[in-house]
């Protein structure tokens, strides 16, 4: 991936930031955005000179215009956009408040759509280009108390065959990982405290352990590579077989 620019949202910590972690690797520039300007900072020192940071919050549409500008102008073309960034709320659904519900669809789909509208009008400019989404599981089956996050990944879901198929003769692939229970902080926080949940989750899991940040990363270095480049509108489980799992 050397002579590319990936720009990972979310990317100091988590999956994000192995997602970076995997890109600098196999060669890639990266430029990680989160609204905390510490983690970024640490994740940056950590995946060294090939790394760059923004502090940006997806939520505010109006930045994001100006933050692929920026990004452009200091270090390249954006070739990769991963949309990572994202948040959860577990909540049973008749507690779910209107402005809750809304929150986790602006940052979970309603920023995804205009941050990728913003990087894949220069990506169909220059004819190349690939948008990688993050979903999840909840996407794929009934999790309960879950419901806004599932509605605002099952709709990426959507968004991501809808544009592969107006973007495919323009160049641009787009196709979405769906990952699995992966331990994060994210997932720390759904599952701590509920071992019940945590244990149906393993239960339904054939290869009977969660999975690791890199193992997403992988799997995104090799979405975004050449090796690739027949694969758009697809959805990729990264999961010990939880969507497929009796
Ligand atoms: P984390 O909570 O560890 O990381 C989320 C990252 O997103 C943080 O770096 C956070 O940084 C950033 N972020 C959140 N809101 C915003 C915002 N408004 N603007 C910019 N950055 C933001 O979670 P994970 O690493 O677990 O999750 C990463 C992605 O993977 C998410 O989309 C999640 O839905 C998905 N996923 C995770 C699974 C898991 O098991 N962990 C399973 C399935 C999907 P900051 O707070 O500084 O803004």
């Amino acid at each position: 991936m050397s002579g590319k620019v990936a720009l990972i949202t979310g990317g100091g910590t988590g999956i994000g930031f192995d997602i970076a972690r995997c890109m600098v690797e196999a060669g890639a520039q990266v430029v990680i955005t989160g609204r905390r300007e510490e983690p970024l900072k640490e994740a940056v020192a950590l995946l060294g000179g090939q790394a760059h940071y923004v502090t940006n919050d997806v939520t505010d549409l109006g930045s994001l215009e100006g933050l692929v500008e920026q990004i452009e102008t200091t270090v390249g073309p954006v070739d990769i956009l991963v949309n990572n960034a994202g948040i959860n709320l577990k909540k049973p659904a008749l507690e779910v408040t209107d402005e809750e519900f809304a929150r986790i669809v602006h940052t979970n789909l309603h920023a995804v759509f205009a941050l990728t509208r913003a990087c894949a009008r220069r990506m169909v400019e220059r004819r190349s280009g690939c948008l990688l989404m993050i979903t999840s599981m909840a996407a794929y089956y009934g999790i309960d108390r879950v419901a806004a996050y599932g509605a605002s990944k099952s709709a990426v879901e959507g968004m991501v065959r809808i544009l592969a198929s107006e973007f495919s003769g323009h160049g641009v692939r787009v196709n979405a990982i769906a990952p699995g229970f992966i331990e994060t902080e994210m997932s720390r926080k759904a599952m701590g405290g509920d071992p019940d949940r945590r244990d149906r989750a393993l239960r339904r899991t054939p290869m009977g352990h969660f999975g690791k940040p890199e193992d997403i990363g992988h799997a995104a270095v090799f979405l975004a590579s050449d090796g690739a480049r027949y694969i758009t509108g697809a959805s990729l489980p990264v999961d010990g077989g939880n969507s497929i799992g009796f």
